[in-house]
C-alpha cells in the first residue's frame, strides 16, 4: 500500500515573528529538512506545501505546491493540496514544525485506517487529538472540496464528518523524546527544544523493583495477616490501613527526559544539582554607589564618582580608597570595592558623592553563592515540580529534567443499576457518576486515563475488564461491588486474580475497601483500589488512600498530606463514638474575620451535593461523640482539589 505525503508550510506563523515557519532553524537545520528526512523513509511520495519563500523551499528537491483558495483558509488548504496531486491511494499530512515525528507515524495510521475501515486516522496522545497529523483517503478530496466551497474552515470538523478514527502515539519517539507533536509556535519553544536535543535525551531506565518480590509479601500478609500489628480486617482503623497499602507502593520504574515546561506536575527521578553558583557574581542589593569600607574614614570629605556600572556590565579597573562607583541593583561589584549605600543616603556635588548616613561596612552586597552554591542538591528526587521549581530549574539555565513516566489508571465503575448519560432512566437505575468525580479527582494528579466504562455485575465481564485493565494500566480503580451484598463480585474474581484484602473501614462514608495487586495470565501486574460503591464514599476514600498512594507511585518520596488545622464548629454535629467520620464542610470567614467551619447539611454516602458544597472535610476521631456548636474540630482542607 502506498502513501504520498504533503509537510504543511503554507501558514502564516505570526508568532514566529513573521519567519516562514518551515524555514526556522533547528540546530543549525531548518524544521522543513527535520521533517523531509524523519518523512522520506516512511512514504513513497513527498510534496511540500509553501505559500512565500519558495525559492527556498524549492532547494529540497520536493515538490512546492503553493495555496489554490486565496487568503490563507489555514491547513485545509494543504491538505486539499495533498490529496488533489497524490498519485497513491493515501495520503499523509504533517506540519513543517514537527522535526521529532514519530519514525512509525505513517506506518501505524495506515494499519490503523486498514483495520478499521475508516477515511480518515488521525493521531492522538495523551488525551490530545493531533488533527494536522493524519492519513487520508485520497477519495476524499470532492468531500473536502465541498467544505471548503462551504466556507467551512475547521479542519476538526471536516475529519469528523467522514469515518473517522484516532490512533494513540502516547509513546516516546526514537530519541525517547514523548514531545513528538510538540508545537513550535514561538522563538522560545525553538529555544527549549534545541538545548534538550542537545542534551540528547533517552528514555532511561532505572533499576526496575521486582514487583513479584512484593505480591510474595502481600500473598503472605493475605494469608496470615496476623504479623501485621492492629489487623483488624472488620474495622481497620484509617491510619492503619493507609500504613499497610504504603509498604507496596514504589515509583514506576521508567522515566524520561522533558523539556522544563513539560515537567510542571511531573515528578523528578534525580537529584537536581547546581551548575553554578546563584547569584554567579557578587552583586548590588540596591541602586546606589559602590566603594571598599576602608573609604569611610575618608568619606567626609566625600567620594570621586570614577564611573557607572549596569546590571549585565563589568565595570572595567580597580576603585581606590577615597573613590566609588555610581551603581544599579545586580550590577556586578567593581573591582575594590565590598560596600555599597543607597542612593537615598547620599548627595550629589559634581564628580563627588557625599554620604548623608554611613552604611556598615560589606552593606548591600549579595554575595555569588548565596543563593545556591555549585554542586549543591537544589532540588532531591522525588520532588514533584511546582512553577517556583521549574523557574528555580530555569534559573541554573537547565532546559530539561529527567522525571518519572507519566501513570496509567484504568478506572471502571461496576452495578447493574448503572446508566450511562445521554439515555433515560428506568425504574430503579442510577446514572453513573462515580467515573465523572474519578475523573475530575484522578485529571488533577495528571496521570494517563483510561476509562473502561460501567460495568453490569455479571462476574465474566467483570473478570474481563479487570484483566483487560491489568494489562494496560500501573493502577486500576473500580466502585462499587466491595462490599458483601449478592452481586458484589469483586472479592471472588480477585481471589483468582490476585492478592487482594478486602477490609471494612472504621470510618464513615467509606466502610468496604480493597487494596491489592491484579495478576494477568501473562503474569503483568497492577496495583488494585476497589472502592466503595457510594458516591461520596468514592471521594473520601480517594483522598484518604489513593491519591496520596498514586503520587507515592508516581515517584514523589513524600507526598505531603493534605492540610489539617483546627477550627470552631459554628454548629452542632452529630456523631456516633467507635469510628472516624470525615463530614463535609464548608471553612468561612465569620464577621469578626476568623476562620470558622460548619457542615455542609445532610451527610449521607449518597449525597453528592454534599460534597459539591464543602471545601473541607471535619474529621472526628473515633472517640468523638455528638458535639455542641462551638466545639472545636479538625479539618482537612480541599479547595482546590475536589
Ligand atoms: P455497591 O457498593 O455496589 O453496593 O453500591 C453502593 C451504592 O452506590 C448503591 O446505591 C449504588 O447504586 C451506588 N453506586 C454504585 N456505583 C455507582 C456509580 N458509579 N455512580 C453512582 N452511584 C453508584
Ligand atoms: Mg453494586
Amino acid at each position: 500500500m502506498k502513501i504520498s505525503s504533503i509537510i504543511l508550510s503554507g501558514g502564516r506563523a505570526t508568532r514566529m515573528g513573521g519567519m516562514d515557519k518551515g524555514l526556522v532553524k533547528l540546530n543549525d537545520k531548518p524544521l522543513i529538512s527535520h521533517v523531509i528526512e524523519r518523512l522520506s523513509p516512511q512514504v513513497d511520495e513527498l510534496f511540500i506545501n509553501a505559500n512565500r519563500e519558495v525559492e527556498k523551499y524549492n532547494g529540497y528537491n520536493v515538490p512546492v505546491l503553493q495555496d489554490q483558495h486565496s487568503g490563507f483558509i489555514g491547513p485545509l488548504a494543504g491538505f486539499y493540496l495533498g490529496l488533489n496531486a497524490a498519485t497513491h491511494d493515501y495520503v499523509l499530512m504533517v506540519p513543517c514544525d514537527s522535526p521529532l515525528l514519530h519514525e512509525d507515524l505513517a506506518s501505524t495510521l495506515l494499519a490503523a485506517l486498514l483495520d478499521e475501515d475508516a477515511d480518515i486516522a488521525v493521531a492522538k496522545s495523551d488525551g490530545n487529538t493531533h488533527p494536522v497529523f493524519c492519513l487520508c483517503k485520497k477519495s476524499m478530496l470532492p468531500s473536502l472540496s465541498a467544505f471548503i466551497e462551504s466556507g467551512e474552515r475547521k479542519v476538526s470538523t471536516w475529519q469528523k464528518s467522514l469515518n473517522y478514527i484516532e490512533v494513540d502515539f502516547s509513546k516516546p519517539n526514537a530519541e525517547g523524546v514523548t514531545e513528538a507533536f510538540i508545537n513550535l509556535n514561538t522563538a522560545s519553544d525553538l529555544e527549549d527544544l534545541a538545548a534538550l536535543l542537545n542534551e540528547s535525551p533517552t528514555i532511561k531506565q532505572t533499576k526496575p523493583i521486582k514487583p513479584s518480590k512484593q505480591i510474595d509479601q502481600l500473598a503472605k500478609l493475605v494469608a496470615d495477616p496476623t504479623g501485621m500489628e492492629d489487623y483488624d480486617p472488620n474495622a481497620m482503623s484509617v491510619e492503619n490501613a493507609r500504613k499497610y497499602i504504603a509498604q507496596f507502593l514504589n515509583p514506576v520504574a521508567e522515566t524520561e527526559t522533558l523539556s522544563i515546561r513539560a515537567c510542571l506536575g511531573r515528578v523528578i527521578s534525580n537529584d537536581i544539582l547546581s551548575p553554578a553558583n546563584v547569584p554567579n557574581y557578587d552583586n548590588s542589593a540596591m541602586d546606589g554607589y559602590a566603594f571598599h569600607a576602608d573609604s569611610l574614614s575618608v568619606a567626609d570629605k566625600g567620594l570621586t564618582v570614577i564611573g557607572t556600572v549596569l546590571a549585565g556590565q563589568a565595570f572595567e579597573g580597580t576603585v581606590n580608597k577615597g573613590e566609588c562607583v555610581r551603581i544599579m541593583t545586580g550590577a556586578m561589584l567593581p573591582n575594590g570595592t565590598d560596600t555599597v549605600v543607597m542612593q537615598e543616603r547620599t548627595t550629589r556635588d559634581g564628580d563627588v558623592m557625599h554620604l548623608t548616613e554611613a552604611p556598615k561596612p560589606t552593606m548591600n552586597v549579595r554575595y555569588a553563592g548565596e543563593d545556591i552554591q555549585l554542586n549543591q542538591a537544589v532540588l532531591k528526587s522525588g520532588h514533584l515540580m511546582k512553577p517556583a521549581d521549574i523557574g528555580l530549574i530555569a534559573s541554573l539555565g537547565i532546559p530539561g529534567l529527567e522525571v518519572f513516566r507519566r501513570l496509567k489508571v484504568a478506572i471502571f465503575s461496576t452495578g447493574d443499576e448503572l446508566v450511562s448519560l445521554g439515555k433515560p432512566l428506568e425504574q430503579g437505575q442510577v446514572y453513573d457518576s462515580n467515573r465523572y468525580t474519578l475523573f475530575g479527582m484522578l485529571a488533577r494528579l495528571g496521570v494517563e486515563m483510561i476509562d473502561l466504562g460501567a460495568i453490569p455485575d455479571d462476574p465474566a465481564l467483570l473478570k474481563n475488564t479487570m484483566l483487560k485493565a491489568a494489562e494496560v494500566a500501573d493502577v486500576v480503580i473500580t466502585s462499587g461491588g466491595v462490599s458483601v451484598g449478592e452481586a458484589d463480585y469483586m472479592k471472588q474474581l480477585l481471589t483468582e486474580h490476585g492478592e487482594v484484602m478486602f477490609w471494612k473501614l472504621a470510618m464513615k462514608p467509606g466502610r468496604p475497601l480493597a487494596y491489592g495487586k491484579i495478576i494477568t495470565d501473562h503474569n503483568q501486574s497492577a496495583h488494585y483500589f476497589g472502592l466503595p460503591g457510594n458516591p461520596v464514599a468514592v471521594m473520601v476514600t480517594f483522598y484518604q488512600f489513593v491519591r496520596e498512594a498514586l503520587l507515592r507511585i508516581m515517584g514523589q518520596a513524600a507526598p505531603a498530606q493534605l492540610p489539617m488545622f483546627n477550627v470552631t464548629c459554628t454548629e452542632k454535629i452529630r456523631k456516633m463514638t467507635g469510628r472516624t467520620e470525615f463530614q463535609r464542610g464548608i471553612c468561612y470567614i465569620d464577621d469578626g474575620g476568623d476562620w470558622k467551619v460548619k457542615p455542609t447539611g445532610a451527610q449521607g454516602s449518597a449525597i453528592l451535593s454534599s460534597m459539591s458544597a464543602a471545601n473541607c472535610f471535619i474529621i472526628l476521631d473515633e472517640t468523638v461523640g455528638n458535639l455542641a456548636a462551638g466545639s472545636t474540630v479538625k479539618v482537612q482542607v480541599l479547595d482546590g482539589l475536589v
